[in-house]
């Protein structure tokens, strides 16, 4: 069977128009801002009048340790959407934003795939409605101000060595990795060195999706810390006087994008941090305000388990009082086997000793979900090549461990290919099991933090870091930051800091090598390993076959 490409299925569908959309969660055509006839912002306005609604069942969508082709979280938290509407109950799934690097780099897109995708994707996938520029703008307005800060004679005694506050934009350019600016004369300021971060890695997109309203943005913005004086005291982009006016080019970007799937679901795209360095999940307005409208609001945290529903767990759910009622955990045949042990271009043929191998994975990550008091369901992701014999393998093997492995085909067939798991989901959430709590308190010191996740959720023996880092975890604590959640920043490719530990390691270590304070985001980044924050294009970048048809269309866009 010839199967249609994303964009052809996508461009293919029969959308409703947005109010349409929006009238299914009750979203009056006034409450609306539409971008063209199928986008629209929700109004702050209208999202206000609901805070005193009773919230709806939230279904957080993860998974095992991928493979680096993804698979398939974002599918199939549309899939399951679509999957619990066509079983009648009023849904709303809330996924990120898509950044334009990945886009003309690496194949792939960030609206579901084949009969599982948001739609209009193109849109969706290029500038959709401008919520990146104007995170952009914003990141780069502060670090205008705080190099005119400087050169008008640092008022602040800014020690221009210790500026923490680099530039943005949306694109994959390792160029921009490290510069030297204000090069030229004394007419432009002080030469020192600086680069660029790619607009996701930015903590004003982290704050953006936490921020409750417009004047916690406010108070967020104000709490950056941007850099140090010669003594080593923080400052803020308050002492700046820069929030006002950042808030003023981010009002409209708060305002959560309502699109639709394929089948009509009302889907809410808004926001989009990074995995690693942040949180990796949708904006709190988005999730808060779909609860609030539907009974079942399905969403999706980047990477695997034991960084992305870790870090929804205990950042995005402990800082919004939100509670999970059911967790899925996507699984597929080829992410087993290379976590059994089968190398990357060998991923094809059957082979259910690996799989069963490789399910050690899936295992532990049932369990870190358990471990926070939210049930879990596995939904094995059916690709074309997948045998009977591994799915079966599989559903033995999640049995065995007291939970349940569902074959989910909405990739071919859309919501119907995940009724079963959507019926799964219901009965998980009806059971009430009220049980969530977050890994760790509030007032655990931060390094004690980061030791609770590494060994209740990466199971490592312990975590090294340098006396260096333990003093500088000490002096946020002293400054009164000791109460903030940890982000942990490592590879999404085990559950250790090494990529090619498949499995389910033990006996492992967790070595710190930075630590940073988004003081304005509230959390305390701890950085595990090499993280990029501003990836490079590949040697054939997906750019390359980008381009308009003839009858004006997007092609080559996945
Ligand atoms: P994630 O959110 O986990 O990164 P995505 O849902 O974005 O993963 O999927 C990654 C890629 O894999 C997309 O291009 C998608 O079209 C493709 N994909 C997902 N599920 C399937 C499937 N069952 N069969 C074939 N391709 C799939
Ligand atoms: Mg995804």
């Amino acid at each position: 069977m010839v199967h249609k490409t994303d964009i052809e299925i996508a461009r293919a569908a029969d959308k409703k128009p947005i109010q349409e959309v929006g009238a299914r969660l009750g979203i009056g055509a006034d409450d609306l801002l539409p971008y063209g006839h199928d986008k629209a912002k929700v109004t702050a306005g209208f999202i206000a009048g609901l805070a005193d609604r009773p919230q709806g069942k939230l279904v957080l969508v993860t998974a095992i340790n991928p493979t680096p082709a993804g698979e398939g979280k974002t599918t199939t938290t549309v899939g399951l959407g679509d999957g619990l509407s066509r079983i009648g109950k009023k849904t709303a799934i809330c996924i990120r934003e898509a950044s334009l690097g990945p886009c003309f780099g690496m194949k792939g897109g960030a609206a579901g795939g084949g009969h599982a995708q948001v739609v209009p994707m193109e849109e969706m996938n290029l500038h959709f409605t401008g919520d990146f520029h104007a995170i952009t703008s914003a990141h780069n307005l502060l670090a205008a101000l705080i190099d005119n800060h400087i050169h008008w004679g640092n008022a602040l005694g800014i020690d221009q060595r210790r500026v923490a506050w680099r530039r943005v934009m949306d694109m994959n350019d390792r160029a921009l990795r490290d510069i030297v600016c204000s090069l030229g004369g004394v007419a432009n300021g002080f030469p020192r060195e600086t680069g660029f971060d790619i607009t996701v890695a930015s903590e004003v997109m982290a704050i953006l999706c936490l921020a409750s309203d417009l004047s916690d943005l406010e108070r967020r913005l104000g709490d950056i810390i941007v850099g140090y004086t010669r003594e080593r005291a923080p400052v803020t982009a308050r002492d700046l006087k820069a929030e006002g006016a950042m808030t003023v080019l981010l009002k409209d970007a708060l305002q959560p994008n309502l699109v639709q799937t394929l089948e009509h679901t009302p889907a809410f795209v808004h926001g989009g941090p990074f995995a690693n360095i942040a949180h990796g999940c949708n904006s709190v307005i988005a999730t808060t305000t779909a609860l609030r409208l539907a009974d079942y609001v399905v969403t999706e945290a980047g990477f695997g388990a034991d960084l992305g529903a870790e870090k929804f767990m205990n950042i995005k759910c402990r800082k919004a009082g939100l509670s999970p009622a059911a967790v899925v955990v996507v699984a597929t045949i080829k992410a087993l086997k290379m976590n059994g042990g089968v190398a990357k271009d060998a991923l094809g043929a059957e082979d259910v000793a690996a799989v069963e191998k490789g399910c050690a994975n899936l295992g532990r990550h049932i369990e870190n979900v358990k471990s926070f008091g939210v049930p879990a369901v596995v939904a094995i992701n059916h690709f074309a090549g997948d045998t009977e014999a591994e799915i079966a393998a599989v559903k033995a093997y999640a049995a065995g461990q007291g939970s349940e492995a569902i074959l989910c085909t909405h990739w071919a067939e859309g919501g119907a290919g995940a009724e079963a798991l959507a019926e799964r989901v219901v009965a998980l959430a009806e059971a009430d099991h009220h049980g969530f709590a977050p890994l760790y308190p509030d007032e655990m010191g931060l390094f004690q933090k980061i030791e609770t996740i590494a060994k209740r959720i990466y199971r490592a023996d312990a975590v090294l870091a340098d006396k260096k880092i333990r003093d500088q975890l000490h002096a946020w604590e002293d400054a009164g930051y000791g109460d903030l959640p940890i982000c942990m920043a490592k590879t999404q490719y085990s559950f250790s800091t090494d990529p090619n530990l498949r499995g389910a390691p033990t006996g492992h270590s967790v070595p710190v090598r930075e630590v940073r304070l988004a003081a304005g985001a509230g959390f305390v980044v701890v950085i595990c390993g090499e993280i990029m924050t501003m990836p490079g294009l590949p040697r054939v970048p997906s750019a390359e076959a980008i381009g308009l048809n003839d009858l004006g269309q997007v092609e080559g866009l996945f």
